[in-house]
């Protein structure tokens, strides 16, 4: 009698984890994937335009030509005309002058125009 009783209650236990455990999986397989995705491609096309490859024109750079412009110390080539984060380190962007600017690109092996 007691053992029997044990079983069936072993046995409704295992169904209502089995239901509970299937209904927690397809919720998340729901709810996870078409929320993060599009909002992550957005900010990193808008900010990785102020990488600056090759041959770095400042006075382009500088469109408010007030003789400033925001680098970053880590990675001498992102340089914008405002203030910022550096879309690969993630680091604020310091402001300089045009000429700090262009002798920390030279300092670091970079080309400017
Ligand atoms: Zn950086």
């Amino acid at each position: 009698m007691k053992t029997r009783l044990n079983k069936t209650l072993q046995i409704m236990l295992l169904v209502s984890g089995i239901i509970v455990l299937s209904i927690f999986i397809s919720c998340n397989q729901e709810t996870k994937t078409p929320d993060h995705e599009p909002m992550k491609m957005e900010t990193e096309q808008s900010n990785s335009t102020i990488v600056r490859e090759g041959m770095i024109d400042l006075m382009m750079i500088d469109e408010n030509k007030d003789g400033m412009v925001y680098q970053d110390p880590m990675d001498w080539n992102v340089i914008s005309d405002e203030p910022g984060r550096c879309p690969l380190c993630k680091m604020e962007l310091k402001e300089v002058t045009v000429k700090e600017a262009k002798e920390n690109l030279l300092k670091h092996s970079y080309k400017v125009k």
